[in-house]
């Protein structure tokens, strides 16, 4: 082995690093175009992460004593498969049910769809991005007729005269990503909506920006509230709209009934801001003559029961003022996990087949069944969403048995206490991963894995962007890829269809799967990644091998292969336009009340990632961010006797977690904020609830009814 040039192991702007083995493992940033020579911390550190103490090396199997106990791979993979046989001979394939991860590389999210409908013939497989983009990923695949998060290259933000983040907050998930924002800021056109005074929504103040913090769960009402100034102040883009979308004078209609002072009252922004963040955007739209706007989604309007109408609300915004499909404009979403945009596209979700085809249409079938060697007949319909997925387990007609590759849902789905309970109802339990989890700590079976530094692969960025992973040591003890333990079980069960393990075969045959798709990856490989102009630059979806040949052939720039720009012709819908699409608030489905009076919001935090299942291990991550905590603001935390340090309890309908108090001016006097990164008694997800979006099968993360209580003083 030796250096490496890959990227970072974590979040989806997919840092350039070059991994250096001359001494020990060590990282070093490259200029890549999404965080141009940056890092933060988390991918300074990453490195650590291969050789940490609790590093899984050797498969464990739960023995007679109930212990886990190191076995070999022909014990635990035969075990699982005689367990499978047994389970599914009594009560049908879709006793079996499988949970990915939206960090897996492209290749292992294709084959662990692949491995559930073909080994397994099972319909019950979704994964935790059903977390994360579920409700962005349905809101643009309704309005434009496919979701890439970003459907243009992040550096052409650095061109806009205002950019709006809604419910996200870079400065502290992807720091490097604020860079891209530099421009805009000193512009004074950043805008940014959140409950809390952020890292990113401080920024605003050093560039007469605007930031905007509204009661939780308002943000629809917020996002009619500007299109109704826009609407006032005539600055719809009418050519644009009749030209390149339909539905909107519906839209328009809904938007007229809700008057700055409405917007006031319902979302406690006052008129005056919602006026200055109005003048921002229309000034900088095309129509106006400005040098362009960008509409950006986060998770934290997204995450939520009315997630899909909150994002389709958002992209009514951005169509008024003509923004998508314009060079220099736009509307997009920051995608969260490694491999959030990947891993959705290659068949891991309930509803998909590869090439972001959907399960249920019969020329997808065939399409998918011709690849894979089979009848189309034979492929299993469709699942249910993670969320019913979970609830389903152990119950009567439900999964007996679950298989967790890249996921750690006892920390990462919501209600997570009921979650553990139904996973320790199962007649069996794998999980598969680097670290023992706190869900593989309920396992039957734990199988190690690879990671990162230690496998070959590719990763799609937040732009729709595929990126070479690269292989610099090799990994420890026995931990296998999960390419061959699917292939493995794969044998054992009897499967048809072949299974290489080689993640550049595996990419192959997914790239002719995706011919013809939404996210038609059909003309690369990784020998293209590699070899062509895109080598650490990446190519943008969709990529024929017609369009990169006519690519290299004209000489585009290197992190221009592909297509960079979506939606500068048409839309994706048959008709070419952009659909305006009525969405209207509604009630919180848990709403405060007298004995539930504040909202509860949960979020992350600079120092960790996701589940925390890799950044808790690292001894300067958890240093920085040591414990769970609760933000709330002094008025609060003066009514209940609170102050900084102390031990307070959150309660909710679905239990009390307990962590330290953060006393800040930065969060409303309404709301307090739990980060999601731990488990046990300190895990924001015990608290909240699992009612989801009907569009996207979104939980309600970032909202739920709480009351907080004193435990002990600092
Ligand atoms: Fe970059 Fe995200 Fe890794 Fe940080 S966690 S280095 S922002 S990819």
């Amino acid at each position: 082995m030796g250096n490496a040039t890959t990227h970072c192991p974590y979040c989806a702007l997919q840092c350039g690093m070059t991994l250096r083995t001359d001494s020990g493992l060590r990282v070093e940033p490259f200029d890549f175009p999404t965080n141009q020579g940056g890092l933060c911390q988390k991918g300074w550190s990453s490195a650590v992460v291969t050789s940490v103490a609790d590093r899984l090396t050797r498969p464990l199997l739960r023995g007679e004593g109930r212990d886990l106990v190191p076995v070999s791979w022909e014990v635990a993979l035969d075990h699982i498969a005689a367990r499978i046989r047994d389970i599914q001979a009594e009560y049908g394939c879709d006793a079996i049910a499988v949970f990915g991860g939206g960090g897996l590389t492209n290749e292992k999210a294709y084959q662990l769809g692949k491995f559930a409908r073909l080994a397994l013939g099972t319909s019950k497989i979704d994964y935790n991005g059903r977390f994360c983009m579920s409700s962005a990923a349905a809101a643009a695949n309704r309005a434009f007729g496919i979701d890439r998060g970003l459907p243009f290259p992040v550096t052409d933000l650095a061109g806009a005269g205002a950019v709006l983040l809604i419910g996200s907050n870079p400065a502290e998930t992807m720091p490097p990503f604020v860079r891209h924002l530099d421009a805009v800021r000193c512009r004074g056109g950043l805008l940014v909506i959140d409950p809390r005074r952020t890292r990113t929504a401080a920024l605003t103040e050093l560039g007469s920006g605007v930031h905007l913090a509204p009661r939780p769960g308002t943000d629809l009402a917020l996002l009619l509230g500007l299109l109704h100034i826009v609407l006032a102040r005539d600055a719809l883009d009418r050519d644009y709209l009749a030209q390149r979308t339909s539905g909107f004078d519906e839209v328009a209609a809904i938007a007229v009934a809700w008057w700055p002072e409405r917007v006031e009252q319902v979302c406690g922004v006052p008129v005056a801001d919602l006026h200055r963040v109005a003048d921002v955007l229309i000034a900088a739209s095309p129509r106006a003559g400005g040098s362009g706007a960008y509409v950006l989604s986060g998770r934290g309007m997204e995450q939520s029961s009315h997630g899909t109408a909150t994002v389709t609300a958002a992209i009514n915004l951005a169509l008024a003022l003509g923004l998508p499909g314009r060079r220099g404009s736009g509307f997009g979403t920051l995608t969260g996990q490694g491999n959030g945009q990947g891993g959705r596209e290659h068949g891991q979700k309930a509803d998909q087949l590869p090439g972001y085809r959907h399960i249920e249409d019969p020329a997808s079938r065939k399409h998918i069944a011709g690849v894979w060697g089979v009848e189309p007949h034979t492929l299993p319909g469709k699942g249910v969403p993670a969320v019913q997925l979970l609830d389903s387990l152990g119950r009567p007609g439900g999964p007996r048995a679950l298989l967790v590759h890249g996921a750690n849902p006892v920390v990462s789905a919501p209600d997570a206490e009921q979650v553990s309970r139904r996973l320790r109802g199962l007649d069996l339990l794998v999980v598969a991963d680097v670290v023992p989890s706190e869900t593989a700590q309920l396992a039957e079976v734990v199988l190690p894995v690879t990671q990162w530094a230690e496998e070959e692969g590719t990763m799609t960025t937040l732009e729709g962007r595929i990126v070479r992973r690269r292989k610099a040591v090799d990994a420890p003890g026995a931990a296998q890829s999960e390419l061959w333990i699917w292939a493995e079980l794969a044998r054992r069960l009897g499967a048809p269809s072949v299974w290489p393990t080689e993640p550049a075969a595996v990419f192959d045959e997914l790239a002719r799967a995706s011919a013809g798709g939404l996210a038609d990856y059909s003309g690369v490989s990784h020998d293209v990644l590699d070899k062509a102009q895109a080598n650490n630059r990446g190519i943008y979806w969709p990529a024929t091998e017609s369009m990169l040949r006519f690519d290299l052939e004209q000489g585009d720039p290197a992190d221009h292969l592909g297509t960079p720009r979506l939606f500068l012709d048409r839309f994706a819908h048959p008709d070419g336009r952009a659909r305006a699409v009525v969405v209207t608030p509604r009630e919180p489905a848990d709403p405060v009340r007298r004995e539930a009076p504040i909202h509860l919001i949960t979020g992350r935090l600079l120092h960790h990632y996701q589940s925390g299942a890799q950044t808790r291990r690292v001894p300067e991550l958890l240093e920085a961010a040591p414990a769970p905590i609760v933000e709330l603001h002094p008025e609060l935390a003066r009514r209940h006797g609170i102050t900084s340090g102390a031990l307070v309890a959150i309660t909710t309908a679905r239990g009390t977690a307990y962590a330290r108090a953060r006393v800040s001016l930065d969060i409303r006097p309404d709301t307090v904020f739990m980060p999601f990164h731990w488990g046990g008694l300190g895990s924001a997800n015990r608290l909240t609830a699992p009612t989801t979006d009907p569009t996207s099968g979104m939980p309600d993360f970032k909202l739920a009814a709480a009351s907080i209580a004193l435990v002990t003083t600092a």
